[in-house]
């Protein structure tokens, strides 16, 4: 789940970083990911697009762009776009009279360039630079827009231009080392942002004081895009929340599910717990029960089984404690890929046959959704391993904190 970003004025972050002097900048803590290291990415795509009976990979920006090169360039009508052939080489798409800004913007991924004029459209330069490159099938990423890929199509040939997504989830979905650290490195920052924000709070606290503190927390940690959600009591019903603001008052249940990003690698973290009370005992049955769910999902990962087990292997612990094994109380998939996007290929949801691999990383986020009563998520980043899976930072301990055990 992932929901608004907001930024703190001058006053509250002057005020906040008072607060949370103790929280400082662990950038430093991960290296980013190098130059050298997309280069081999572009290596193994190439490998990968053979595998796939493709020869060449379009990509507009966005994620996959960036995965593959740093490169960062707006969405605008005109096409700019990233063509990876089987051989690892690439080649950059860009309209004629951007070339050279495109050259300076790729110097760290350099590549030749097919430029194209505005009266003849991308689509017959980029067909004739395929086929001289010895491409005949082309696969796109699964985000590029449709009237490119259509256009393409009408160039080079219906049947030559094919959906890329099994591709790019095999690239994408595999985290390498480094990046797992950069996955772990972030979520531990963010679960630690939310402990340091819980020390603060005390009834009267409105949901969004509760959210910049939240931003300004994992900001000072050095995490970057920094969105959240801060649910009060029945608020937190509704998964991605509501629009009006409340006020914590003592013993409401608060859900905070946030994240940010660190070197451009996301965290995701929900924490249900109560504040200013002990939380009654129906709240402390249905949170150990989202726990169990949650330890049953984490339970059935391991490379080879397939990512719908996990699902149902949350919905099967919900359905043992007496709660609908469908999407009555608990109506979202159990789990997303998480990556360089917040949200990606592949997910854990009933329907999913993706086979898990070592690698793989996901959220595990079951929760208990009761209308007008209360809303409850417990949500962790985990990898699968060799052997099984691993959880990034850790689990809450139970619904009196959101501190690990
Ligand atoms: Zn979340
Ligand atoms: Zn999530």
């Amino acid at each position: 789940m992932a929901s608004i970003t907001s930024s703190p004025t001058a006053d509250d972050r002057a005020r906040l970083d008072v607060t949370f002097a103790a929280l400082t900048d662990e950038r430093g803590s991960v290296e980013p990911i190098s130059a050298a290291e997309r280069e081999a990415r572009c290596r193994r795509l190439g490998r990968l697009l053979g595998a796939h009976g493709v020869d060449a990979l379009l990509v507009e920006p966005g994620s996959t762009m960036r995965y593959l090169t740093g490169v960062e360039w707006g969405l605008s009508e005109r096409l700019f776009a990233l063509l990876v052939t089987a051989d690892g080489v690439r080649r950059w798409v860009t309209p004629a009279f951007e070339a050279s800004r495109a050259a300076s913007v790729t110097a760290e991924a350099p590549g030749e360039c097919v430029a194209w004029d505005e009266h003849e459209h991308p689509y017959a330069p980029l067909a004739s630079a395929l086929r001289a490159a010895g491409c005949a099938r082309v696969a796109v990423d699964p985000w590029l827009r449709f009237r490119f890929v259509q256009g393409l199509r009408d160039a080079f040939g219906e049947a030559a231009v094919v959906l890329g997504e099994p591709v790019t989830t095999a690239l994408r979905g595999v985290k390498d080392a480094h990046e797992i650290k950069l996955l772990r490195r972030a979520n531990e920052l963010t679960q630690r942002a939310i402990s340091a924000v819980a020390r603060t709070l005390e009834p009267g606290v409105t949901s969004t004081e509760i959210a910049l503190r939240l931003t300004v927390a994992q900001e000072r940690l050095g995490l970057t895009d920094v969105w959240h959600l801060a649910l009060i009591g029945p608020a937190a019903a509704f998964p991605h929340g509501e629009e009006r603001e409340r006020t914590l008052g003592a013993g409401d249940l608060l859900l905070v599910d946030t994240g940010g990003k660190l070197h451009g690698y996301c965290s995701d973290n929900t924490r249900s717990w109560v504040v200013g009370a002990a939380p009654r005992p129906e709240v402390v049955r249905i949170w150990n029960v989202v726990r169990d769910a949650q330890r049953a999902a984490f339970d059935a990962l391991r490379p080879g089984a397939r990512a719908c087990e996990a699902d149902r292997a949350a919905r099967r612990a919900l359905e043992r404690a007496g709660f609908s094994p469908g999407y009555e109380h608990f109506f979202h998939r159990v789990g997303h890929g998480i990556g360089l996007d917040g949200h990606e290929d592949p997910h854990l949801d009933g329907g999913s046959e993706a086979v898990l691999e070592p690698g793989m990383c996901f959220s595990d986020e079951p929760g208990i959704y009761l209308p007008g009563v209360l809303g409850l998520r417990i949500e962790d980043i985990v990898c699968v391993t060799e052997d099984g899976a691993e959880h990034f930072g850790e689990w809450q301990a139970g619904p009196e904190s959101p501190e690990g055990e």
